[in-house]
């Protein structure tokens, strides 16, 4: 924690950047920006902080304050990588303040995250009690699991918290407000909160770091790591696809190779 404080401070002191942003040292850990050398005595970390701070990133606030720094666990360090290959960061313009359980990693830049990221967290795989559940749920019937998820879809009352805590979903118009045509109903019954969830998920394939900022967020405890994990499954066995090490790589949702298996079309 100290030498997190003292690595913030010494950024807005040297004027190196405008705004720190982190988890401030009270109940719930939530979002604190500081922009004075003397808030960072605020800044804490530890376990139970799950928003991912990457999705400030994409803000307008944030953005007319950049350079900025902000405090990240690795889900989060991954995150600022997938946000660079989609290019959606001004290069040198954000710095990571990396932490990992009561460590403080150091001070990193865009090229400096991917490195560490490389080195330290390469194996970096969901945690055990969510690869459980994963093999529970596809041990079920593709029947049984349709049920599954309608039942879980019929509590989302559309709140679009999900959406708001992930850095993923960034697009200044998101396809669920589209309403010349409307693809998805924006009520919150069974076949739009279906199609809304599986789209979110699917949108996320490739690009989800599984840092749990979404399910955190749900105020209706719908277990989207779940489905995200299915999916991030699914893109590494298929595709190959780690997203969050390399800030050069093509999104996979976004990019086609004739490479690609095609044994899906009939
Ligand atoms: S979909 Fe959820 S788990 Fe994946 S990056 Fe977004 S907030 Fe994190
Ligand atoms: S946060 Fe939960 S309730 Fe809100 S839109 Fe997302 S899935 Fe639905």
């Amino acid at each position: 924690m100290k030498a997190l404080r003292e690595a913030a401070e010494k950024l807005l002191r040297e004027k190196r950047v405008s705004l720190v942003i982190g988890y401030e040292d009270r109940k719930g850990r939530p979002a604190f920006f500081a922009a004075k050398p003397e808030d960072c005595g605020r800044l804490a970390y530890d376990a139970s902080c799950r928003q991912n701070l990457a999705a400030y990133l994409g803000k307008p606030e944030i953005r007319a304050r950049l350079p900025v720094a902000v405090v990240a666990p690795p889900a989060v360090l991954r995150s600022i990588v997938v946000l660079t290959a989609e290019s959606q960061l001004p290069p040198g313009q954000v710095l990571a303040l990396a932490v990992d359980g009561d460590s403080f990693l150091g001070t990193f830049d865009a090229a400096g995250v991917a490195e560490l990221l490389r080195a330290k967290y390469s194996t970096l795989a969901p945690e055990p009690a969510l690869l459980e559940r994963v093999q529970g749920l596809l041990q079920k019937s593709p029947a049984e699991r349709a049920a599954f998820w309608e039942a879980e879809f019929s509590k989302c009352t559309r709140c679009y918290a999900c959406r708001a805590a992930c850095p993923g979903c960034y697009c200044s118009r998101c396809i669920v407000e589209k309403n010349a045509p409307q693809w998805i109903s924006t009520a919150a019954l069974g076949h739009g909160n279906y199609t809304w969830s599986v789209m979110r998920a699917f949108h996320q394939s490739g690009r989800c770091t599984l840092c749990g900022a979404c399910e955190a967020a749900c105020p209706q405890g719908l277990p989207l790591m779940l489905l995200n994990a299915v999916l991030d499954r699914e893109a590494l066995e298929e595709f190959g696809s780690r997203p969050g090490y390399d800030p050069e790589a093509k999104p996979l949702i976004g990019s086609w190779s004739a490479d690609d298996d095609h044994s899906y079309m009939r």
